[in-house]
């Protein structure tokens, strides 16, 4: 039955998105409900993580994949990789819906892809559960070391946050020595950790916050960083300001407040309104490392682990973040447009080119 709210529509939103190809995959037998986006396969197959959350309704389920898959498209055109985007969404609990015969199932609907879709972990998944997704289908990644995989990517994606960040203290300060700068860590957790440790190996002045409280008071500790209370970050004096835990911090509230000259984080969709948002930080002149350029730490660690690179690869893939970086900040300051929109500009390019290269023989 065609719908008359377009809001609703599922044809509607694909062809807003601009989507290849949406799989839905229902399994009565182990409970299943799975959605697969597959935005774009113009530079390689579609990679990105299965995330598995109580949506609300499908439609939220429908409009997160949607969202999360066409960022994945951007994020591996910007970083150099021979990806396309997609992502894939369970809806479960993942602490109680979570069964070996439903991530099978689930990987048998990866495997009919014929591998134009290769997953990842992702929120409520984790390395075990792509162990039991790689029983059924070649096309995953994430899998633990002791299998051939990659490991946690925690450490590269905070390598690459690093690298951002040198980027933009080089446009604006002349040179990329991070020394003697401060910044402000919001959330310790995985990547979070890593990055404190870089920061503080080159002698930054680290303020770190985090909502667990003990985690933060161990952190801050072990690394020699001032543990301050989340609600005082946009009242701190600091250089940078590293969002590293949730996403939208970055909204019209908060940007008033901020006294840093420099956002970069690894925190996915920073800005609540990236249009909105990415001009008003413009505006007021604060430097902003869009996200998805520097934290494709993430990605390039599966990437590697599907070519077969070693560490020291993907340590170079993810130092290439910086010069990434570099362009994007000059295309803004060139065209005089907020550094979201000049990622934008650089990923699409890269695949229109590549598009045209696959159209000739
Ligand atoms: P994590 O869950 O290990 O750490 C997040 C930390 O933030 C936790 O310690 C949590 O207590 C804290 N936190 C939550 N809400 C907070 C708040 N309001 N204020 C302060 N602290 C808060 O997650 P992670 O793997 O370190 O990832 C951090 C961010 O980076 C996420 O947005 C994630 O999507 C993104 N990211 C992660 C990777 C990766 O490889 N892990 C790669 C790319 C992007």
């Amino acid at each position: 039955m065609p719908t008359h709210n377009p809001e609703e529509s599922i044809f509607n939103q694909l062809e807003a998105y601009g989507h290849k190809k949406v799989v839905f995959c229902s399994d009565p037998d182990t409970g299943l409900k799975a959605i697969i986006a597959i935005h774009d396969t113009t530079l390689g197959p579609a990679l990105g993580g299965t995330r598995m959350w109580a949506y609300k309704t499908e439609g939220d389920a429908l409009r997160d994949v949607l969202r999360l898959s066409k960022s994945m498209t951007y994020k591996s055109a910007i970083a150099g990789l021979n990806l396309g985007g997609g992502k894939a969404v369970i809806i479960g609990d993942s602490h109680k819906d979570k069964t070996e015969a439903l991530l099978r199932k689930f990987g048998r609907f990866i495997k009919n892809l014929n591998g134009e879709f290769i997953t990842a972990e992702d929120v409520g998944t984790n390395p075990r559960d792509m162990e039991y997704i790689r029983m059924e289908t070649q096309h995953v990644t994430g899998v633990p070391e002791s299998i051939g995989g990659s490991g946690d990517p925690a450490p590269i994606a905070a390598l690459g946050v690093y690298m951002g960040m040198k980027a933009c203290v080089k446009e604006l300060f002349g040179n990329d020595h991070l020394t003697g700068r401060s910044v402000i860590v919001q959330g310790i957790g995985h990547v979070g950790e890593h990055l404190v440790k870089l920061l503080r190996d080159e002698n930054v002045k680290v303020y770190a916050s985090d909502i667990d409280e003990d985690r933060l008071g161990q952190i801050a500790k072990k690394f020699g960083a001032e543990a301050i209370s989340n609600n005082s970050i946009f009242d701190i004096d600091a250089d940078i300001y590293a969002p590293c835990a949730l996403g939208a911090t970055i909204n019209t509230h908060t940007i008033s407040k901020l006294k840093c000259a420099i956002i970069a984080g690894s925190a996915n969709n920073q800005l609540e309104d990236e249009t909105i948002h990415g001009q008003m930080l413009l505006e007021k002149g604060i430097l902003f490392a869009p996200d998805y350029v520097i934290n494709a730490g993430g990605i390039i660690n599966c990437y590697s682990e599907l070519m077969g690179f070693g560490k020291k690869r993907t340590m170079q893939l993810t130092e290439n973040i910086y010069e990434a970086t570099r362009n994007v900040l000059k295309l803004s300051k060139a065209e005089l447009i907020s550094t979201t929109e000049a990622a934008n500009k650089i990923a699409e390019k890269r695949i229109a080119d590549i598009k045209k290269v696959k159209s000739t023989y």
